[in-house]
């Protein structure tokens, strides 16, 4: 595995890989790799002959209320992982060579990006397709891999590439969790023993909903309700926003209709560390 830090140096690898009609896939990380991340490389793995992971903690995505500067970054470890689950290019830059002095152009993302995550974390998602933007311009991959987890990232990351015409093929992987439920995050090594115990109430109200809508209920607003008060009545946690869309735009759904796809979301917090979970169900 090749360690890159430089993009131009990164551009001219993959001008030569195309050049030999390698077959290029990304998966862009922040780092301190778990399961999650790993899933998508195997999955890179499995269809394409080159593997560029990238990790790069994006200050353009943080608020200032969050973690960035306390963001874990175990670069050696995540080597490690990365060279272990087949990785081929490992490219790391630092803030500087991605954003260098001068640097004022960015992505500004539509709808889509309004509500939720959008609404909670001003500018997240114009940092986000900021640096996907760029990332893509310097892997040029033919495959980028995204995980469900986030899963309003991934909406706006397709809508990006749909909207600027970006010739790639964005692939959306399932949800790694821990056997308990919980969703796998680089975040959870924050939590303490009892706040993970909590935090899989997460999924427990993923759980719910999908026992009320199998059960026919369509008042997908009260169904939210409940998942709230299950979050709130755990010790530490404390519900941000429970919310069902419309899974094509994201756009708030109050009762479901027969044949139509919707998403369950969810982010609350145990303890200071926000969580995020979620789930597609089709009626
Ligand atoms: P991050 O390092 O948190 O920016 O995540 C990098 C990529 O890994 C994103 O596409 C995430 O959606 C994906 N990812 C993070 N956690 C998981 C998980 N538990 N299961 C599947 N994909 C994940």
């Amino acid at each position: 595995m090749q360690i890159i830090t430089e993009p131009c140096q990164m551009q001219a690898v993959v001008e030569k890989l195309r050049l030999n009609r390698q077959l290029i896939a990304v998966v862009m990380t922040m780092g301190a790799l778990h399961e999650g991340h790993l899933s998508l490389v195997k999955q890179a793995r499995s269809l394409a002959g080159t593997v560029i992971l990238t990790i790069f903690v994006n200050p353009k995505q943080f608020g200032p209320d969050e973690d960035f500067h306390r963001y874990p970054r175990p670069f050696e470890l995540d080597a490690s992982h990365a060279k272990a689950a087949g990785v081929d290019y490992l490219f790391a830059p630092s803030p500087e060579a991605i954003y260098p002095e001068g640097f004022q152009t960015t992505v500004q993302t539509g709808a889509v990006a309004e509500g939720l995550e959008g609404m909670k974390r001003p500018g997240h998602f114009n940092g986000v397709v900021t640096v996907v933007t760029k990332l893509l311009h310097i892997t040029k991959p033919h495959i980028a891999l995204f995980g469900e987890k986030d899963a309003q990232q991934l909406a706006v990351i397709n809508r990006l590439v749909r909207d600027l015409n970006l010739d790639v093929r964005i692939i959306g992987a399932p949800i790694v969790r821990e056997e308990n439920g919980l969703a796998v995050s680089s975040r959870n090594i924050y939590l303490s023993k009892e706040q993970r115990e909590s935090a899989t109430v997460l999924f427990r109200g993923i759980l719910h909903a999908e026992k009320e809508l199998a059960a026919g209920r369509t008042d997908l607003a009260a169904i939210a309700g409940e998942i709230e008060r299950m979050i709130a009545g755990e010790p530490e946690c404390r519900p941000d926003y429970v919310c069902f869309v419309h899974d094509n735009d994201f756009m708030t759904a109050e009762t479901a209709e027969p044949a139509r796809e919707y998403r369950l979301l969810i982010a609350a917090y145990a303890g200071t560390v926000r969580l995020i979970d979620n789930r597609r169900f089709t009626t």
